[in-house]
This record gives structure tokens, C-alpha cells and sequence, in this order.
């Protein structure tokens, strides 16, 4: 295989090997881990096509790959085979400021795409917290969202157009510079497909205007109880901030762990709240409508960011988060669940009740404004035990999210984690059209297997080879 790729890509774009199998067996979700047989890293369209045709001869399985940050095992090789990663088609191809739109590699990183349109007053709205290396065909795939998604939307709302390798090597273009167009909405289809129906090489993305007036505060809360009551009740209010952050003091624990950031004494939750728009006024009455429903629920103390650099200190501590949980023990599993934002409350107590009864640390920090949760276990897994009461715990989360009429998913995707637990969502005439939907592309399962739906031929009896196989 390996000197079959040689001679399609070259020797340099074909790696294999121990320390490559450990790499790329498994993404931000190290739960579940599979070896591919190795790894291509093709520069264009074309070398994608070339490997995919390749793959289909000899019925290989391949899988893409953006930076790996994916939190639901999605690039994960199932099956072994054959990992496309995109990490050499980062070019920015077009920048098109006046029709506010730009072209993209799908292995540019998703920060640089605002970066390099700052200069003219645009941006990439979709941000997630991994902005600083997700890519944008990961964030194509999993139709990312982020912070700013409560007013902006997610990546499915700024995506044009799209140039795919189909998972039989042909190479497909939806949509263009412009958006709409007859036909059946294949993009809309595409977006948030977790790379199961093909992999898109290049993307035509909206451009968003930057706000010129932005107010970010960041508030302290006695209990969590008052913080999600809070987000309650903004929402309720019709008030709709361009970010509503919460974090609560396993987070800061961990920020004062890694980082040595402090919070006034007494604080048990954060929320981190921005407003924006170009006319400062209406801002700053939304700020202040927030302010005093802040207030009327307890809130300590706020802090409030009036220049650009005290603003970027504010969302430090929302952006490493995660990565300061690095300090309180060798693995995380951030789990992903969207409930009524109404249901918060309820919501919380229950995770801090069913980390505690599988004794496992749990650490919150979400976007709360759209309900959506991301509770954060910490624990070890070179210990199978601890393992399995993540994993029975994120599950106990994901029933009572449907069960308050949530969802199994806000934005990390369905990838591995969740394959058997899509079904809590829907019944079997209609997993059985998404099935077929997927067949019509994927006729063959080589591209991306075992993903998303669950009891796919030839999965069931590789789960217990992927699960706990830290080394
Ligand atoms: C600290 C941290 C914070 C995060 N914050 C957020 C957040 O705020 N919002 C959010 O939505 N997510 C967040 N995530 C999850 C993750 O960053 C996103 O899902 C992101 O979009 C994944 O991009 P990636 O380049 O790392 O893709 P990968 O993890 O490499 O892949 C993700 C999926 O996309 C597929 N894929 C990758 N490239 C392509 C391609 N070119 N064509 C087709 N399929 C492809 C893969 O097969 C896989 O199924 C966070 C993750 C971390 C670690």
C-alpha cells in the first residue's frame, strides 16, 4: 500500500510507522483509538481524487483529516486504512472584498481565515474555541459552531460553495461564489456530514462585516444555579448578546492551576457576556438589560472590558479552558448535549449529581446562550474503570438532554462517541433514511466507516478493539 501511494503522491506525502500509527489513531476523543495503515498528506484536488480512486480499487477505507481537534472521534480510521489529512492545502486561493466572500484550501485554519481579511473590516463569522487550529473542512464537517454562534449562526450559514472528492474519486463542485441554486441543497446536505460523504478540498465562505461597537463583561455568581438562572432569563427576554459564556469553578480551578488567573472569593460560576453591533447606543442598552438581570439574580461582581486588549484578557479565560484542565489529570472527555435554555438549571444539577455518583471530576464551560453543554471529565484512561464510568456517564447526560426535549448533539458531532445513541433521536423509518441517503454517496462504506449511524456492517465487531486501548 505504502509504495503504491509513493508512486501516486511522491515519497515525502506518505507516512508510516509506529509513531504515525499513535498519532493520528484518534482525535480530541481518546476514548475509542484505531491504527490507520498509514497517512497521505496530498497539496491539491486532484492528489485527494487520486488516492480516493485508489482506495476504491483495492477497497481500502480512507478517512479525513483537518487538525484532529474533533471531539467525537470523528477522524478517527475505524477500520484502519488510509488517513487524507489536509494539512498541506492550507492556501487562501481568492479574496473577493467586494462580493464579501473568499476561497479557501479545506486545510486552512480557520483563525487565519479572519486574520487575513481583517485588514478590510471582514471576518469568518464561525469561531470555535479551537479557532487557532481547527481547519476549515473540519469545521465544514462537523458544522461547527462556537461562542458567537447565539447571534451569527453556525458554519453551515457561511459556507457558498464547495469542491468535493466524492467517495468514488470524482471530483463534484455545489454551489459557487454566489449563494443559492436549483437543484436539491447538496451543500446544506454536505455541511455537518462528518466527512461520511466525501472530502471537500476547497470552500467558498462568506465574509461577515466586524461589528464596530463591542461591550464584553464578565460577571461573578455566588451559585451555579444563579449563573444558569441568569441565562435563563436573558434569553427569556428577547435580548440576544452575541456570546453567552458560562464557566463554573472546576473551570477556574483549573485557570488558576495553569495560568495563575484569579476570581473574586466566593465565586462558583462565570458568565462572560458580549454585545455588539454599529450603533452604540442599542448596545450599550442591551448591555445594560443584561447587566441588571445579572444583578437581579445575585451576581458579585463584574468586570467590564472597555479597550480591545482588556476584552482578549476577558476571553482568555474562556479560550484555554479546556487546555488548562491539562493540569488536573492526563485525559479529558468534553461532552456535548443541548437542552431548552429554560432546563439549565435542572440541567447542571444533574451532571454535578452523576459525575458524583460515578466519582469522576467534572469541570463546565459551555455555551450557555444557545444550551448548549459541555460538561468536561477528568480522569485517567490507562485505567479501564475510569473509562467506562466516563463513558456510562456521558451517556446518563445525553438521555436526560433528550428526555428535556434537547438534543444528543450541539456541535462536536455524532463520530463514534454517539453512533448508538443517534437512535434516542429518531425511529427506524427515519435512521433508515439517513442510511440510504448515506449509501447513495457512499455505496461502498470506504469513506469514513462506522460513523454517525449506528450498527454498520462490519463495526459492531471492531467496538471492543477501539475502546480503552490507551497505550
Ligand atoms: C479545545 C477545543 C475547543 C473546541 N471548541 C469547539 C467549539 O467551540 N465549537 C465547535 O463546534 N467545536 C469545537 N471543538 C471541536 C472541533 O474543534 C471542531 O469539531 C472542529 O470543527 C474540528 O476541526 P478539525 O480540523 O480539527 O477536524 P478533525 O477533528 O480532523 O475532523 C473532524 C471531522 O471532520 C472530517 N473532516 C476533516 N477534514 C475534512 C475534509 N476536508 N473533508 C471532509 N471531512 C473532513 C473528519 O473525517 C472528521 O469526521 C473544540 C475542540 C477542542 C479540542
Amino acid at each position: 500500500m505504502v509504495q503504491e501511494l509513493h508512486d501516486l503522491l511522491g515519497a515525502d506525502s506518505v507516512l508510516s510507522g509506529v509513531a504515525i500509527e499513535r498519532v493520528y489513531d484518534c482525535d480530541a476523543y481518546t476514548v475509542d483509538r484505531s491504527k490507520p495503515a498509514c497517512v497521505v498528506l496530498p497539496s491539491t484536488t486532484e492528489d485527494v481524487a487520486k488516492v480516493v480512486k485508489w482506495c476504491n480499487q483495492n477497497d481500502v477505507p480512507f478517512t479525513a483529516r483537518g487538525a484532529g481537534t474533533g471531539l467525537s472521534g470523528g477522524s478517527m480510521p475505524a477500520m484502519g486504512g488510509v488517513v487524507i489529512a489536509t494539512k498541506r492545502m492550507t492556501e487562501i486561493l481568492e479574496i473577493d472584498v467586494e462580493n464579501r466572500c473568499l476561497l479557501a484550501q479545506s486545510g486552512a485554519v480557520n483563525a487565519r481565515l479572519s486574520d487575513s481579511v481583517k485588514q478590510y473590516g471582514l471576518h469568518f463569522a464561525p469561531d470555535p474555541s479551537s479557532q487557532s487550529v481547527s481547519t476549515l473542512g473540519g469545521n465544514i464537517a462537523e458544522n461547527a459552531g462556537g461562542p458567537h454562534t447565539l447571534k451569527y449562526g453556525v458554519t453551515v450559514q457561511h459556507i457558498l460553495g464547495l469542491t468535493l472528492v466524492a467517495p468514488d474519486g470524482e471530483i463534484v463542485k455545489l454551489g459557487g461564489r454566489v449563494a443559492g441554486g436549483p437543484g436539491y441543497d447538496l451543500l446544506a446536505l454536505f455541511v455537518g456530514s462528518e466527512g461520511t460523504l466525501g472530502l471537500v478540498t476547497e470552500a467558498w465562505i462568506k465574509l461577515t462585516p466586524l461589528p464596530t461597537v463591542i461591550r464584553t463583561i464578565l460577571i461573578s455568581f455566588p451559585t451555579v444555579r444563579a449563573a444558569t438562572q441568569t441565562v435563563a432569563d436573558i434569553i427569556a427576554t428577547g435580548t440576544i448578546p452575541a456570546a453567552l459564556e458560562m464557566m463554573d469553578k472546576g473551570i477556574l480551578n483549573a485557570l488558576s492551576a495553569a495560568f495563575g488567573l484569579t476570581y473574586p472569593e466566593g465565586t462558583e460560576a462565570l458568565l462572560l457576556i458580549e454585545c455588539d453591533g454599529d450603533d452604540a447606543t442599542t448596545v450599550d442598552e442591551e448591555i445594560e438589560t443584561v447587566r441588571k438581570i445579572c444583578e437581579s439574580n445575585g451576581s458579585s461582581s463584574i468586570a467590564t472590558a472597555a479597550t480591545d486588549a482588556e476584552r482578549a484578557k476577558l476571553w482568555k479565560a474562556r479560550k484555554s479552558g479546556v487546555g488548562a484542565m491539562g493540569r488536573l489529570a492526563p485525559s479529558v472527555v468534553t461532552h456535548d448535549g443541548v437542552i431548552p435554555r429554560s432546563k439549565l438549571p435542572e440541567m447542571l444539577d444533574h451532571v454535578y449529581a452523576v459525575a458524583a455518583k460515578h466519582q469522576i471530576g467534572v469541570a463546565n464551560l459551555f455555551h450557555a446562550g444557545d444550551g448548549n453543554l459541555h460538561p468536561c471529565f477528568y480522569f485517567d484512561d490507562r485505567d479501564p474503570k475510569q473509562v467506562e464510568s466516563v463513558v456510562a456517564a456521558g451517556e446518563a447526560i445525553i438521555r436526560r438532554c433528550v428526555d428535556l426535549g434537547g438534543s444528543v448533539t450541539g456541535e462536536h458531532g455524532i463520530g463514534i462517541e454517539k453512533s448508538d445513541l443517534i437512535g434516542l433521536m429518531f425511529d427506524e423509518p427515519s435512521l433508515d433514511l439517513q442510511r440510504r441517503v448515506r449509501d447513495a454517496f457512499n455505496s461502498k462504506a470506504l469513506c469514513n466507516p462506522c460513523k454517525i449511524l449506528p450498527s454498520q456492517k462490519g463495526c459492531t465487531e471492531h467496538k471492543r478493539r477501539w475502546r480503552g486501548t490507551a497505550w
